[in-house]
């Protein structure tokens, strides 16, 4: 075992946390992975595996405190001692691997439409609900505060008799009671709770004094508080509320968890800024009192971490996304294996599983969400039952990641790609404005396959059927990818586009691979929804061309609200002079114009254009696969046993699906999965004693 980095020992020093003491400054701030209560196994799962990787605090996702705070699926709750048992079993889990477990109470007021619960939602004043549904904010009542604060401390209690060693009082988000009383904007208030800095802060501080109470002398109680909104005043700003918080309760919790709101400036996504881009806010926070601070700021760098902490910037290296990607990125620095770590790459996918009210996945680490279900290890595979030479052929994540596995569990791998550069489209679109740190996808594989001698990498070698039967392979993986569509075929266009034929209309590939255009206005017909048509358009925008981009949806890039950067991709689109056409599909494409027709008036519309970019939907290159499977006699003499296809060759797909399918066919080869036992399923219990006589009031 190679020997730890002494540059890093400073990251392995115990952190006191009140009564409790953190093994190292790593810390597993909440976060959502999309499976609450209702996936609870998945949830243990995913929670141990961190705390197995050398995280020495593990937290859950936010834990609803009462029945008027009701976001559904898929947050955590403590509303009643029943809440109890779910959360302990948690908790038991972390403590297995010498963790601390904290759990963020929170309640999530005009955050919370109450749709199960069908409770008023709750906040400082009247105002309508933040998730769009059409219902309103009641402006609490003294008692109401009452209530919220016993509730609060009842929570406390519960997650105190769960064995939760680190106790939250959640003011993370501005839905929530503790913040949007101290927000100029949504506290309206004109009696002891509204008003002057001290009196929006009062909540707060109540909120803070009812979790210690519940919580008892032995647990640590943390905050998670937002510092600021980054809208100006119009917001909560570090200079105004932030000082005033520190300045009046600033010794109160045993810890300060800081993060900006709302939840995509918090996880920005790395197209739009750096790791560390929320470091003032934590430096702000330690500057102002001797309670340890946490940040977070998607730090994948030893070196970036050490500093902060030598700096005094924070006490603890807060992460969310970069324990997902790489769960065992404490044990790696720790171990001296830091260049074995895998970078989260900032593409959010993970935190679409929230939105989506599905388990997180992970673009990076395929095993998220698996460690239960599937009994996945992020590090550790089983290794080949009986050896076997497997080929693989596309180099792309699917390719990359399979041979990466395969190669793990010892098998003979060679692994084949048309291209001199591996990658596949990463490769590729790593290119393109913004998306550079998406290159992680292969270089972390790359260097891993590295490593092993029993996996021979053979770029620029396009394989047909005749070569690859020459090679002795038993098993062969068709990796070879797809390609964007001309034809405009896609969701708006099921019978694809006419005039699609025609040489001035290209694919998104030719965009892709920088090939030249003719000169003019260029149209993006954008049917995909998520980055592709956006980041091209800015290419060829930033290239001087004039770019309109048309979609039928209502607004472009509808998908990137799921992945939180939807905001930021509109603002890029208009500042940069992107004309956008949204509700509009194609009716025809000529030579120099395209019709077009409003989606609900069927109004037609028509634009000059040199060029016609299509980001519809995308074709698998099944050239290979099909001459495979067209001469089952001939794979017998080669001796191929198998012939199976992943990833986008499969399914076109994301890049977390390829890296997951390529992730898949390698763990379970030559493994016998069983008849129907894909994955364990999280089951509903009907508990024996709950009879109808029970239940009626
Ligand atoms: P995925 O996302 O499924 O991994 P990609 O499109 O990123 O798919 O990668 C597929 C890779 O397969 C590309 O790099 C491509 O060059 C390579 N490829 C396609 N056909 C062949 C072939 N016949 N021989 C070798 N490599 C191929
Ligand atoms: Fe990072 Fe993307 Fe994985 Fe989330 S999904 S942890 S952002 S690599």
């Amino acid at each position: 075992m190679t020997r730890r980095n002494p540059r890093y020992d400073i990251l392995f020093e115990p952190v006191r946390i009140g009564p409790v003491v953190a093994r190292n400054r790593f810390y597993q701030t909440p976060q959502c992975a999309g499976m609450g209560d209702q996936y609870i196994n998945g949830q243990i799962g995913h929670r141990a595996i961190k705390a197995e990787g050398g995280w020495a605090v593990v937290n859950t996702e936010i834990c609803e405190s009462q029945y008027d705070s009701d976001q559904g699926y898929p947050g955590m709750k403590l509303w009643d001692d029943g809440d109890i048992e779910p959360l302990a079993r948690v908790v038991e889990a972390i403590h297995r691997h010498g963790a601390l477990a904290g759990t963020e109470i929170g309640h999530l007021g005009a955050g919370a439409a109450n749709l199960y619960t069908r409770e008023a939602p709750i906040g400082p004043s009247i105002y309508p609900v933040l998730t769009g549904y059409p219902v309103q904010v009641r402006a609490m009542t003294r008692r109401d505060i009452r209530t919220f604060l016993d509730n609060q401390r009842d929570a406390a209690r519960r997650a105190r008799q769960a064995g939760v060693d680190i106790i939250y009082a959640d003011a993370s988000g501005v839905e929530g009671p503790p913040l949007s009383f101290l927000s100029r904007h949504f506290n309206r208030r004109t009696d002891a709770y509204g008003g002057s800095l001290e009196n929006r802060v009062r909540l707060l501080r109540q909120y803070i004094e009812a979790t210690r109470e519940g919580a008892g002398p032995d647990r640590a109680v943390a905050v998670r508080i937002c510092m600021d909104e980054l809208q100006g005043p119009r917001g909560i700003t570090i200079e105004e509320e932030g000082a005033a918080v520190m300045a009046l309760v600033g010794e109160l919790p045993d810890l300060w968890d800081i993060n900006i709101s709302d939840w995509e400036n918090d996880s920005l996504v790395s197209r739009f800024g750096p790791m560390g881009s929320q470091e003032r806010f934590a430096a702000f926070v330690k500057q102002r009192t001797t309670r340890p601070v946490v940040g977070v700021g998607r730090y994948t760098s030893p070196d970036a971490m050490a500093s902060l902490i030598r700096r005094g910037v924070q006490d603890f290296i807060g992460a969310a996304r970069p324990s997902i990607a790489d769960p065992f990125l404490p044990k790696k620095i720790e171990e001296g294996r830091e260049e074995e770590i895998r970078e989260c790459i900032g593409c959010n996918v993970c935190a679409s599983g929230f939105a989506l009210k599905a388990p997180s996945r992970c673009t990076q680490n395929p095993t998220v969400g698996e460690e239960w279900r599937r009994d996945w290890h992020p590090e550790r595979v089983a290794p080949a039952r009986r050896p076997a030479k497997v080929l693989v052929v596309g180099a792309g994540p699917a390719g990359l990641e399979c041979a990466h596995i395969l190669g793990k569990r010892g098998y003979e791998v060679l692994l084949a790609e048309r291209e001199r550069e591996l990658g596949g489209r990463v490769a590729r679109e790593a290119r393109l404005p913004g998306l550079a740190e998406w290159i992680r996808v292969r270089d972390y594989r790359v260097q891993q396959l590295a490593r092993l001698p029993n996996v021979s990498i053979f770029p620029d070698n396009d394989l047909d059927v005749e070569a690859l039967c020459e090679l002795g392979a038993q098993h062969v993986v068709i990796a070879t990818g797809a390609s964007w569509r001309r034809d405009g075929f896609g969701l708006a266009h099921p019978d694809g586009i006419p005039g699609a034929e025609l040489p001035v209309v290209f694919g998104a590939d030719s965009v892709i691979r920088s090939e030249p255009l003719p000169a003019g206005p260029v149209v993006v017909i954008d049917d995909d929804h998520y980055y592709i048509g956006n980041v091209l358009a800015e290419k060829l925008r930033l290239a001087g061309r004039e770019v309109t981009l048309v979609t039928a949806a209502g607004e472009p890039a509808q998908f990137t609200q799921y992945t939180m950067e939807r905001r930021r991709t509109l603002q890029r689109i208009y500042e940069l002079g992107i004309e956008a056409v949204p509700l509009h599909t194609v009716r025809l494409i000529e030579t120099h114009r395209i019709h077009l027709e409003h989606r609900h008036s069927h109004r037609p519309r028509e634009l000059e254009c040199a060029a016609v970019v299509m980001v519809t939907s995308r074709l698998p290159d099944e050239t290979l696969l099909n001459g495979l499977q067209a001469d089952p006699q001939r794979l017998q003499r080669a001796g191929i046993e198998s012939v199976t296809a992943i990833g986008d060759c499969h399914v076109p797909g994301t890049i977390a699906a390829a890296v997951y399918a390529g992730h898949r066919f390698a763990r379970e080869l030559g493994e016998d999965r069983g008849e129907g036992a894909r994955f364990k399923r999280e089951r509903s219990v009907i508990f024996a004693s709950q009879s109808r006589d029970e239940l009626t009031p």
